[in-house]
C-alpha cells in the first residue's frame, strides 16, 4: 500500500531524486497510527526508531517545489490528521481512552459516546497598503518580512481578528479590509485566511514583544528576506507587486 511515514506530525520519510526531487512514497503496510487520504493512499506514524533503508526524514516544509503541487497538499493532510490522532487519545469528558471510529473521520468514546474530529484553529494574514507602500514587520528571532498574521480569538469575526492583530502587532487602524484566499496551514493544525486593508491612521511601531520592526515598503525597495513562496503570505504580497 502506498504510504507515508511520519516520524512525528511534521517530519516525514522520504528518498532522493535524481533530478533533485523527492519521493514520500513507501510500499508498506501495519503501522498502529494510520489514516486514508483523500487520494486513498495513506499515512502513519511509525516510531523513532524506524528505519527505512536510503531515505532519511525531512521536514514537512522543505518538501515544497519538490514533490507535485498534488502531493504537497497531501503531505498537509496528512500531517494534520496525524497530529489530530497523536493528540486525541483520550476522551475530554470522561477520561476513557478513545478508539478510531470505523465509519467516521473521529475518535469515539466508549464509555460516554463522545465523538472527537479533527479540530483546525483558524488564523488570519493581512497584506496593509498605504497608497504604494505596503507593510511588513520582521519577528522577534525572525528570519523574513512578513505580514500581520494571528490566530481567531474566541467570539471574533476573521476580519475582526485581522483587525485586532494589525493593531496590536503594529500600532495601526486599517479599513476596507477584503478577504483574498485561504490556505492549509498544518504547523500544526490551521487554516490562514488571507485579506487586504488600507492603512487609516496611526504611527506604524512594533509591539516589540512579538514584533521586532515594522516598516513601510514599496514596490522598488521590497527587501530581499521576503516569505517562502509556499506561503499565503507571498502569494498575498505577488498578488500586490
Ligand atoms: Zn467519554
Amino acid at each position: 500500500m502506498k504510504t507515508l511515514l511520519f516520524t512525528n506530525p511534521s517530519t516525514l520519510w522520504s528518498r532522493p531524486l535524481a533530478d533533485g526531487g523527492e519521493n514520500p512514497y513507501f510500499e508498506v503496510a501495519g503501522g498502529t497510527v494510520r489514516e486514508t487520504l483523500q487520494d486513498g493512499t495513506s499515512a502513519c506514524l511509525v516510531d523513532q526508531e524506524y528505519v527505512v533503508p536510503e531515505a532519511r526524514p525531512l521536514p514537512l516544509r522543505t518538501f515544497h517545489g519538490k514533490v507535485s503541487p498534488t502531493i504537497w497538499r497531501l503531505l498537509g493532510e496528512a500531517s494534520e490528521l496525524l497530529y489530530w490522532r497523536r493528540e486525541t487519545r483520550v476522551c475530554a469528558r470522561c477520561g476513557a481512552a478513545l478508539f478510531r471510529d470505523e465509519t467516521e473521520r473521529a475518535m469515539r468514546c466508549p464509555s460516554c459516546g463522545g465523538l472527537f474530529y479533527p479540530r483546525l484553529n483558524p488564523a488570519v494574514i493581512t497584506l496593509v497598503t498605504r497608497g504604494e507602500d505596503v507593510l511588513l514587520e520582521w519577528k522577534v528571532h525572525g528570519s523574513c518580512w512578513g505580514l500581520m498574521a494571528g490566530f481567531v480569538e474566541a467570539g471574533e469575526s476573521l476580519e475582526e481578528a485581522a483587525i485586532r492583530e494589525i493593531r496590536e502587532e503594529a500600532g495601526i487602524e486599517v479599513r476596507n479590509i477584503v478577504y483574498r484566499c485561504s490556505q492549509p496551514w498544518p504547523y500544526p493544525n490551521s487554516l490562514m485566511a488571507g485579506f487586504r486593508a488600507e492603512y487609516a491612521s496611526g504611527e506604524a511601531r512594533p509591539d516589540g514583544v512579538e514584533i521586532e520592526k515594522v516598516q513601510w515598503f514599496n514596490r522598488t525597495n521590497l527587501p530581499e528576506e521576503l516569505p517562502r513562496p509556499w506561503s499565503i503570505a507571498y502569494r498575498l504580497l505577488n498578488e500586490w507587486r
